[in-house]
């Protein structure tokens, strides 16, 4: 029936007036996605529930039904930091700081009072709290004199034991709304929620006849790609060159342990990235500073543990690697989720092996029973999908309860840009099928390949499994091709995996129908991580390049002839542990250049280019295969202590200052100097010899290193002990020389 014309004419009005109101209050031209479906959801009084990608615009659809309405809506979002973050932005759009505030542990008591009295006067539209606020009496009871319009709950996923970032007093939001005594809607929103997820959100928020919002997680702009990751040498030079590759475009490199953000930080940093870590045991200071650092683009990369991202907004991140495997894919959609988000080329590369999983799985260990089972769930899955030949897309969306059909993958995750040799899997499924029926549908994915693959475990003896006619009908496999069956199976949707029981594996209509009339299903077999390693500093070294006399010999006679032609001895233009590793590495630009140890940039301006020619010549009339197209730069000893020197000779301190703070003696900091100055850096300590010492004698020692035949210190001193100077001055000063002649 056709709508008469009056209602019509309402329904238009009532669009209308939303888009005005969202021109008014927030300066937007029109709503994204299903905003508009969702807000009139909630101004309508129903509970609802949003579940959206990061970035979609969430927040909205609680901040303009908060404006519109009568009272104030109270919103529940699980981090301080974020919640401010919130306040601000709202205020930001509003003439008046009253319209939003925030009630938490962080207020002293006047503000609280401020606060309370905003509200009571109906300034107030948006209250923000933390779930541990509404659970205080004092708060509860001034709640119920107040109009509240409806509660929002942010982040709703912390609900749930499933979800990655679980809150346990978000189970009591329903009981204290019961307490405060008021029948308002309440929206759920969040953006991660597999099935089990969504169940437990409904069902722990006793949310009413929900209405729910599901937009499609597909980010259709980001690739994915899985790689195995080798040597940890060989994965953080892979992982350069692709930054090097990618100049001037922001990334994130997500890490597992805080040590490892700084130290792949320093890596990147030597390697001429500029890069920070960023982990939750840093000052709030440095965090902040690194975040504006980062949205500036004064820093290129963050090397971050899970801490970074939330609340993070920068729409043109062009790639999120992950250095190590995260806790599960709720997590990882997550965080490769923060690349591209304004729609435009991201990135999305997680370095995997088998080691990395038995360090995530040690992390858990002191844990209670159930969460490390739970757990143990979650990496499961993760290694599922790293491991799987499937397209990458439809394994993930899978996961979160949507079908998708991968044809529409569009060449943008590694399997379907190289898609694996496929093979016919028609008795292998039918296999796994009968298996899971033989045995009664009691089975989860890991026991039903150990009764395939017959192996006799605790689990399987006590049900007197092992006698059963198919066990171990498939022990000529291993595994892993198991389980890449039962997973294709999965995805077909011949089996379910009960999420309410543990994920046993049932069989599904079409399961069933199979069994009994197999057809053909072809698909690949996962690919074998076992070789890959984990990282960590327990690792190998990786083998060094051989070293090249033929090259070495060649580089110290151009070395001898410059020093001769140039009037200076050889050890100021290069070391010989320098030329070492270019007969080794084979550098032929500047660049290049650089990432040998002790060439520093000034270094390899100077002296670098005829090398850098005599190297390319060499390499070309003999043929030479390079180790890698570049070289990768290690970082040097450059102790914490190393760094605070040079930070205090920039500063002009004295000397003897700088030892007193770092606790050495004399001798101790010109050792450190001297290595500083060795490895390539250059240091200014004129401001100090100035200070200590004749101009005059300074010329002298200074000159008598221009001449020397080497720069040994017993020759030095032998030969200028006449002039009054002391060893200590001479080795001064030769840094100083060493400083500006070699570096
Ligand atoms: P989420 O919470 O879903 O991750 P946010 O609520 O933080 O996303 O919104 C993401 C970005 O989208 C914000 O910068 C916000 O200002 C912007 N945004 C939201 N709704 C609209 C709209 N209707 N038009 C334009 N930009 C919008
Ligand atoms: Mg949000
Ligand atoms: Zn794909």
């Amino acid at each position: 029936m056709q709508p008469n014309k009056s209602e019509k004419d309402m329904a238009v009005a009532a669009t209308a007036s939303l888009t005005s109101s969202l021109k008014e209050y927030f300066g937007f031209e029109k709503f994204k996605g299903q905003q508009e479906s969702i807000i009139k959801s909630v101004l309508s009084g129903n509970d609802t529930l949003v579940i959206m990608p990061t970035g979609g615009g969430k927040s909205l659809c609680y901040q303009l039904p908060a404006v519109m309405s009568e009272g104030t809506a109270i919103i529940v979002s699980p981090l301080i930091a974020l919640m401010k973050n919130q306040v601000d932005l709202v205020r930001s759009y509003s003439s008046n700081d009253d319209i939003a505030h925030f009630l938490n542990s962080s207020l002293n008591k006047g503000e609280i009072k401020q606060v309370k009295k905003d509200i009571t006067d109906g300034k107030t539209k948006l209250l923000f709290v933390a779930p541990e606020t509404l659970t205080k009496e004092e708060n509860i009871d001034f709640l119920r004199d107040v109009k509240i319009s409806f509660i929002a709950v942010d982040e709703a996923h912390c609900i749930s034991e499933w979800g990655h970032d679980f809150r346990p007093e978000y189970r009591r939001i329903r009981a204290m709304m019961q307490l405060i005594g008021q029948d308002v809607a309440m929206v759920a929103l969040t953006a991660t929620a597999t099935p089990k997820v969504q169940t437990d959100i409904i069902k722990n928020l006793g949310l009413r006849e929900p209405k729910i919002f599901m937009s499609s997680f597909n980010r259709t702009n980001l690739y994915y790609e899985i790689r195995p990751k080798v040597k940890k040498e060989v994965v953080e030079r892979q992982i350069i060159q692709y930054i090097k590759q990618h100049e001037g475009k922001s990334g994130i490199i997500y890490v597992l342990s805080r040590k490892s953000t700084e130290e792949i930080a320093q890596l990147l940093n030597v390697n001429g990235i500029k890069a920070a870590p960023y982990h939750a045991g840093l000052d709030q200071d440095v965090r902040a500073k690194t975040q504006d650092d980062f949205l500036q683009e004064q820093v290129q990369v963050i090397v971050a543990t899970i801490a970074f991202g939330m609340g993070i907004d920068k729409p043109d991140i062009r790639f999120v690697l992950h250095y190590n495997i995260p806790k599960s894919l709720e997590n990882y959609y997550q965080e490769t989720g923060r690349a591209g988000r304004d729609g435009q080329e991201g990135n999305c590369i997680l370095f995997y092996s088998h080691k990395d999983v038995h360090k995530l799985e040690k992390f858990m260990k002191d844990k209670p029973l159930s969460e490390r089972e739970m757990a143990a769930q979650l990496i499961m899955e993760m290694v599922a999908y790293a491991e799987t030949s499937a397209c990458r897309r439809k394994f993930v969306l899978h996961y979160f309860g949507e079908t998708y059909d991968d044809s529409k993958c569009n060449n943008m995750c590694d399997n379907c840009r190289n898609p694996k040799e496929l093979a016919e899997g028609k008795e292998q499924v039918a296999l796994v099928l009968k298996s899971i029926k033989e045995t009664g549908e009691t089975l989860m994915i890991n026991n039903l390949v150990d009764f395939i693959t017959g192996r006799k475990t605790q689990e399987i003896e006590n049900y007197g499994y092992h006698k059963k006619d198919l066990f171990g009908k498939g022990s000529d496999q291993s595994e892993l091709y198991w389980n890449s069956v039962i997973r294709h199976a999965m995805m077909n949707s011949f089996i379910l995996k009960d999420i309410e029981q543990y994920g046993l594996l049932l069989l599904t209509e079409e399961g069933n129908k199979f069994i009994k009339k197999p057809t053909s299903v072809k698909f690949a077999i996962n690919q074998d991580f076992t070789d890959a390693v984990g990282s960590g500093s327990d690792e190998e070294e990786a083998k060094p390049a051989v070293l090249d006399p033929k090259m070495l010999n060649l580089l110290k006679d151009l070395r001898k002839k410059i020093a001769k032609d140039q009037n200076i001895p050889t050890y100021v233009i290069f070391q010989e542990n320098s030329l070492e590793e270019m007969a080794t590495q084979y550098p032929i630009t500047i660049d290049e250049l650089c990432n040998i140890s002790g060439v520093s940039k000034g270094k390899a301006e100077r002296y670098g280019k005829p090398f850098l020619k005599l190297i390319e010549q060499y390499v070309e009339e003999n043929d030479i295969d390079r180790p890698d197209d570049f070289v990768m730069k290690s970082v040097m000893n450059k102790s914490s202590n190393k760094v605070a020197i040079i930070l205090s000779i920039d500063k002009r301190i004295p000397l003897e200052d700088i030892a007193k703070s770092r606790n050495i003696k004399m001798p101790e900091l010109v050792d450190e100097l001297e290595s500083i100055v060795m490895s390539g850096t250059r240091v200014n300590i004129d401001y100090y010899l100035e200070d200590i010492m004749d101009e005059e004698i300074i010329e002298v020692v200074y000159d008598y290193f221009r001449e020397a035949e080497s720069d040994d210190l017993d020759t030095a001193f032998h030969e200028l002990k006449s002039e009054g100077v002391s060893v200590e001055e001479i080795r001064l000063v030769r840094l100083k020389f060493l400083s500006e002649m070699a570096n």
